[in-house]
C-alpha cells in the first residue's frame, strides 16, 4: 500500500514514518503503535474509543486528520496527515525568547478558528499547549492530539516551562468547568508564542512545593509582562483569558478573531 520514507520521530508509544501511497502518491504520516505498549500502559481502551471515534472526527484546516488505520497481530498503524515542520514546540524552543507578533498573530488565528470550530460541536479541547500542535511544511498549525496520536504526558518540560499554566483557575480549583478553559489556554498559548516561556511557572525542577506555587499563581493570576510585548498584545491575552479569572469574563473566541492584534496580522479579506 505505501511506499516507505524515513523516520519522522518518536513518541512514547512507537514511531512516526513519512510514507507515500503507491497508488495516488499522497504523503502522510503513519504511526506505529505496538499494542503491547498499550496494554502495558492502561491505555488500550483509550486508543480503541478514540479510533472508533475516528469517523466522526472533526475536519478542519488547522486540525490533524487521520485518514483511517489498520491493524496487524502486535501493532496497530494511524495514517496521519503529514505535518512536515514538526513540532511547534521544537521550532518555539529554537526561536530563543518566542516568535515574532506576526508569526505568533497567524498562529493564534489558525488555532483559534480551528477551537471555535471545535466548540460549535460541542467538543471541549481542554489540553491546548505547544506540544501538541504540529507545522505543516508551508507552516499552517495543526492541533495533532486527538487521542490518535497517542501523546505521552508530555516530560518534555521538565527542563523548560510548566505545563500547570494551561490549567485555569477553576480547574485547580475544582469548580467544574466549561469551553471557556479553552479560552484561558489561548491566552496562556499567546503569551508563551511571543515570550518563549510560559506565564506562570517558573523554569526551576517541578517539585512539589513549586507546583503549589505555580498554581497560586494561577489562581491569582499573577504573572508580569515582558517589555517587548505590545500594548495591543497585552490587551488581548488580558482580555482573551488571563487576567479574567471569572470564566464568563473571557472574550469570546468570534471577539478574538477580531480583536485589533489580530486583525493588524490577519488583514480580513476585501
Ligand atoms: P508522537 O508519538 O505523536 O509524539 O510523535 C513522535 C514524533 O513524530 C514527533 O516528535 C513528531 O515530530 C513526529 N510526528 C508525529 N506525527 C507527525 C505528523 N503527522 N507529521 C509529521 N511528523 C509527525
Amino acid at each position: 500500500m505505501f511506499e516507505m520514507g524515513g523516520p519522522l520521530g518518536k513518541g512514547q508509544y512507537g514511531r512516526v514514518y513519512m510514507v507515500r501511497t503507491k497508488c495516488e502518491k499522497f504523503i502522510l504520516a503513519l504511526k506505529v503503535v505496538a499494542k503491547a505498549q498499550l496494554v502495558s500502559n492502561h491505555n488500550e481502551r483509550s486508543i480503541r474509543r478514540e479510533i472508533r471515534d475516528s469517523e466522526k472526527s472533526p475536519v478542519h484546516p488547522h486540525i490533524l486528520r487521520l485518514y483511517g488505520f489498520f491493524h496487524d497481530e502486535t501493532r496497530i498503524f494511524l495514517m496521519l496527515e503529514y505535518a512536515g515542520k514538526g513540532e511547534l514546540y521544537k521550532q518555539l524552543y529554537k526561536a530563543h525568547g518566542g516568535f515574532t507578533e506576526e508569526r505568533s498573530a497567524r498562529y493564534m488565528h489558525q488555532i483559534t478558528g480551528a477551537i471555535m470550530y471545535l466548540h460549535s460541536k460541542h467538543i471541549i479541547h481542554r489540553d491546548i499547549k505547544p506540544e501538541n500542535l504540529l507545522l505543516t511544511i508551508d507552516d499552517k498549525l495543526k492541533i495533532a492530539d486527538f487521542g490518535w496520536s497517542v501523546h505521552s504526558p508530555s516530560d518534555r518540560r521538565k527542563t523548560y516551562c510548566g505545563t500547570l499554566d494551561y490549567i485555569p483557575c477553576e480547574m485547580i480549583e475544582k469548580k467544574g468547568y466549561s469551553s471557556k478553559v479553552d479560552n484561558w489556554a489561548l491566552g496562556v498559548l499567546m503569551y508563551e508564542f511571543l515570550s518563549g516561556c510560559a506565564p506562570f511557572a517558573r523554569p526551576s525542577d517541578p517539585d512539589e512545593e513549586s507546583r503549589k506555587r505555580t498554581q497560586m499563581r494561577v489562581v491569582n493570576v499573577e504573572y508580569s509582562f515582558p517589555a517587548h510585548f505590545s500594548r495591543e498584545a497585552k490587551d488581548l491575552i488580558r482580555k482573551a483569558s488571563l487576567l479574567q479569572h471569572n470564566p464568563k469574563d473571557r472574550l469570546e473566541l468570534c471577539k478574538v478573531l477580531r480583536h485589533p492584534w489580530i486583525l493588524r496580522f490577519n488583514p480580513l479579506p476585501p
